[in-house]
């Protein structure tokens, strides 16, 4: 009899499992092969090769992604930009133009307007919450439209349903960054999104281990990222491929704590005398907020804050700081503190800094699984000196 999986905790554990198990084993090993027996393939990109992401450990994750994403396949990478790349490189060529949304992950950013100019690729920055400006943007090249569900660092959500009808209505691929809600918050595939790609370095593994990416989507689409990556090369190692499937198993517990404790804590920041801004879309104050709850599961685990005094004031309240870890990266079990401007964001110039809102002191904060008691005391007290 089939499993029964209706749930996205049930599919986190049980979906993409080799049947009947290897040896009986409860837990799929590691397929520390590069090579496979050859046993007729007629094509080259049906080899089996780690290179190829078709060993057992790609499989297995690919259909576990697929599945909690409600989506037919995807394939794992070696980062989340080997994702980004190789699918920009897939859907666009020479001559052909892309729409982005304007405040980008860093390493997307400069992707776009350094590498792809280079092969004749231009983009155009749209401002993904107003959908009445979108149009004017459409060249006659224009091939795909590319967003984030929630952007960084402002926490932005924008008007996620209107991009893919819009693309849908003027024949473009949409893709979008799932990264910062992971599929326990949203589902691309759910509100017609093409392709939906991860760092899985953040919440899917979950615990700052590994770097690896994903891309998740309908089959023709994948089969032809497939391909390019079989050329480009950015293939994850199986026994990261492993540990994503570990880290995998628990993000709907994650997730759902992270989401908790972090919209605790944006409130207490909200209210604190020393704090002047608090970014996080589970807030009444945040622009977005209203859309954030029609299309969002959960808010996530990452906001962001001024405080009083400016980037003096910043670098003394993370200096002082004792659980949350200065470092970049999110989506961890460990509490991780940063200020975008000197980690996520250095590539922008001031003018465009304050073009997106995002202030020089700007503190980001990615909520672990410490108990949220004492990271609230530790704000707190961090706020105090
Ligand atoms: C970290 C991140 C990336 C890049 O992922 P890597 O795994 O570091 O290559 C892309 N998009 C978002 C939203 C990210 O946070």
């Amino acid at each position: 009899m089939d499993k029964i999986m209706a749930g996205i905790e049930t599919r986190l554990i049980h979906a993409g499992k080799p049947e009947p198990p290897i040896e009986g084993a409860v837990i799929t090993p590691i397929f520390q092969s590069s090579t496979f027996e050859y046993t007729g393939q007629k094509n080259y990109h049906d080899l089996r090769y780690i290179r190829l992401s078709n060993t057992p450990n790609h499989t297995g994750l690919a259909r576990k992604l697929a599945a909690i994403e409600g989506a037919e396949t995807a394939l794992v990478t070696a980062s989340g930009m080997a994702a980004i790349a190789t699918t920009l490189l897939t859907v666009l060529g020479g001559g052909d133009h892309l729409l982005c949304q304007r405040c980008v992950y860093g390493g997307t950013h400069g992707l776009v307007t350094t590498e792809l100019p280079r092969l004749g690729i231009e983009t155009t920055f749209i401002d993904p919450g107003q959908p009445a400006t979108w149009k004017a943007q459409l060249r006659r090249n224009t091939r795909a439209i590319y967003v984030e569900t929630i952007s960084n660092p402002l926490l932005e959500v924008g008007d996620l349903r209107a991009i893919a009808e819009f693309a849908r209505t003027h024949g473009l691929i949409s893709i979008i960054d799932n990264t910062f809600a992971t599929p326990i918050n949203f589902r691309p595939a759910e509100v017609g999104f093409d392709l939906s790609l991860h760092s899985c370095t953040k919440y899917l593994n979950g615990h700052s281990d590994i770097v690896a990416g994903a891309i998740i989507g309908a089959r023709d689409l994948i089969d032809r990222v497939t391909h390019t990556a079989n050329h480009l090369g950015g293939a994850l190692d199986p026994h990261a491929c492993f540990l994503l499937d570990r880290g995998l198993k628990t993000l709907a517990v994650r997730v759902r704590h992270q989401n908790e404790s972090a919209l605790r804590i944006a409130r207490c920041l909200e209210q604190h005398p020393r704090v002047n801004a608090v970014y996080y879309p589970g807030l009444e104050s945040h622009r977005d907020h209203l859309r954030a709850c029609e299309l969002l599961d959960g808010f996530g685990g990452v906001l962001s804050f001024e405080i009083e005094g400016g980037v003096q004031a910043a670098e003394t309240f993370i200096g002082v700081l004792t659980l949350p870890v200065s470092a970049p990266s999110l989506g961890g079990v460990e509490s991780l503190v940063t200020r975008p401007v000197t980690t996520s964001h250095p590539a922008m110039t001031p003018a465009q800094l304050a073009e997106a809102g995002i202030a020089d002191g700007l503190i980001r904060l990615s909520i672990g699984l410490e108990a949220t008691e004492d990271l609230i005391a530790d704000l707190r007290r961090s706020l105090s000196i």
